[in-house]
């Protein structure tokens, strides 16, 4: 069975439409992204060579409004891979019911092996190279896998240097500095743990009394392990792509991000055992959050899962098999369309703030990002109980729907 992405995300959609009960044709217009362009993005290297890299930019749907979604740096960024983030972007942002259509971006770059100064000249050249389908009303990027709020800034000064003024809503996830937002950079991890906790409530548990682990230390996995921990859960198993490490009675998260910010890893981390990643999915826990790459859970690393809860900070973590495996075995999984959905609804008050040039506070920002993520939520869970679906089923048959409605009231131009 193909395990990509690509495969994931259509064999997600194909389930929608048959709950939803859509025909082929509406079926084939959801499955098809609307605008895609590849570029060639020769670098300059620090030595004088010159490196040509490739770029993507997928435009899913742009029904729902303008193409959103990160920019990805990776040595094994695709075609089909950034196809598949785009489209899971689409139902994410219908889902969280932001104003937005779904796209992704990517360049095939090991950002570990270039320097700060070779990362920005990629970032604007590519960039450069998009610029005809980028902009605040057409696709606006963010961080993900392998960027940053640096580069976000580097994407909104090339922008706005083209077009001779600056566009602080062309980007989001940019630093505070040039009209970021507070808690952006925070607000994927936070969103987690508010659908984990929302989840657990429906079970009658809280955070306070559940053991877990989180797989993948990035921006993500780090901050949603601070949030499990200040809301008093055991943290006892983490991960990044060097090793992981364990302790029962829980890690000191906040020690640990020391260790982080000093050594670049959790590995070697005092006073803990060291685990592999596949330990970490696999470990005795309540909740796990799988918050590194796409398809870590499959078939058999699903069969080890102990956890009760699997609440899935990445995109994609879990191929279709393995969601069968974890739905038979009756393990509660909130999906990553609603529970990483987060970073993208602070994108959403980015942008806001930025059209409207007007900041607003800290608690402004969390409190409106809670009742977001706590509304759509009940939606999925109440859908879910409603038609007997998973939480997955319930959450893409909302999202898809939305999309598919918007195009339904909008008609086919001619
Ligand atoms: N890269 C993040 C995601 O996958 C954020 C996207 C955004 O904020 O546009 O959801």
């Amino acid at each position: 069975m193909d395990t990509s992405p690509l495969a994931t995300a259509l064999a997600q959609l194909a389930s929608a439409v048959e709950i939803l009960g859509f025909d082929s044709g509406v079926h084939d217009m959801l499955a098809t992204p609307r605008r895609e362009l590849r570029v060639a993005v020769p670098l300059r290297r620090d030595d004088g060579s010159i490196e040509v890299l490739h770029g993507y930019r997928v435009q899913h749907n742009i029904a729902r409004g303008p193409g959103k979604g990160g920019l990805r740096y990776s040595p094994d960024v695709d075609l089909d891979e950034v196809r598949a983030l785009a489209m899971w972007m689409t139902w994410k942002c219908a889902v969280v019911d932001v104003p937005y259509g779904g796209a992704k971006g990517g360049v095939t770059i090991d950002p570990h092996a270039h320097s700060v100064a070779e990362l920005e000249r990629t970032t604007r050249r590519f960039t450069s190279e998009i610029m005809p389908i980028i902009g605040p009303e057409r696709d606006i990027m963010a961080p993900d896998l392998g960027t940053s709020e640096q580069t976000m800034a580097w994407v909104m000064d090339t922008y706005s240097t083209s077009v001779g003024y600056t566009v602080p809503a062309v980007v989001t996830g940019k630093p505070l500095a040039v009209g970021g937002s507070w808690g952006r950079s925070t607000a994927t991890s936070r969103g987690v743990v508010d659908v984990a906790a929302a989840a657990l409530a429906d079970a009658g548990a809280s955070l306070s009394e559940v053991s877990a682990a989180v797989q993948g230390f990035g921006n993500v996995g780090s901050h949603a392990a601070v949030f499990l921990h200040a809301a008093g859960a055991r943290v006892t198993a983490v991960s990044d792509q060097y090793g992981g490490v364990a302790a029962p009675d829980g890690l000191d998260i906040p020690r640990l991000m020391e260790h982080v910010a000093a050594t670049g890893s959790v590995v070697g981390f005092e006073g803990a055992t060291a685990i592999t990643n596949a330990d970490v999915l696999a470990a005795d826990v309540d909740l796990l959050v799988p918050a590194a790459i796409e398809g870590v859970l499959d078939a058999q690393s699903a069969a080890q899962v102990k956890a009760r809860w699997v609440v899935e900070g990445a995109n994609g973590p879990t191929t279709t098999e393995g969601d069968r495996v974890l739905a038979e075995r009756g393990i509660q999984v909130v999906p990553d369309i609603l529970a990483n959905a987060g970073g993208v609804v602070v994108s959403y008050f980015e942008w806001v703030q930025a059209n409207q040039t007007y900041w607003w506070t800290e608690d402004e920002i969390a409190e409106r990002l809670a009742y977001r993520m706590r509304t759509a939520y009940d939606a999925v869970a109440s859908l879910a109980r409603a038609e007997g679906l998973t939480l997955r089923e319930a959450a893409l048959a909302i999202g898809v729907r939305r999309v598919a409605e918007a195009h339904k009231i909008r008609g086919l131009y001619p």
